[in-house]
């Protein structure tokens, strides 16, 4: 098995290579879970800024999301305006799944 390259102690890392850094194992099961529906009527949609892996996005104007790259930080539920209502229905992936931290 590879390791991954070492960072330069002495250079600042940006988010996305920090990001890079970081190990995937993909869960089958959807564990989060977003009512895209409930979403149209979310005017400022913060979920677009407050995720760093990039899991939502518009894609003509709709709210679209990818969880391939989550880091499981939650902040979008947090974030969320219709939470209450069930928009995002959240959860960690199955064990031994999702993300594996390196370096941080
Ligand atoms: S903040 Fe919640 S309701 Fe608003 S767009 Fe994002 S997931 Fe949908």
């Amino acid at each position: 098995m590879t390791e991954p390259l070492k960072p330069d102690a002495d250079q600042p890392m940006s988010v996305d290579e920090r990001l890079a850094l970081d190990k995937f194992e993909p869960d089958e099961e959807p564990f989060i879970v977003v009512a895209t529906d409930v979403c149209r009527t979310c005017v400022t949609k913060p979920c677009l800024y407050v995720c760093p892996s990039q899991v939502y996005r518009l894609d003509k104007g709709e709210l679209v999301y990818n969880t391939d790259g989550c880091i499981e930080l939650g902040a979008c539920g947090i974030v969320c305006r219709h939470l209450g209502k069930g928009a995002i229905r959240w959860n960690y992936p199955r064990g031994g799944r999702g993300v594996e931290y390196r370096f941080g």
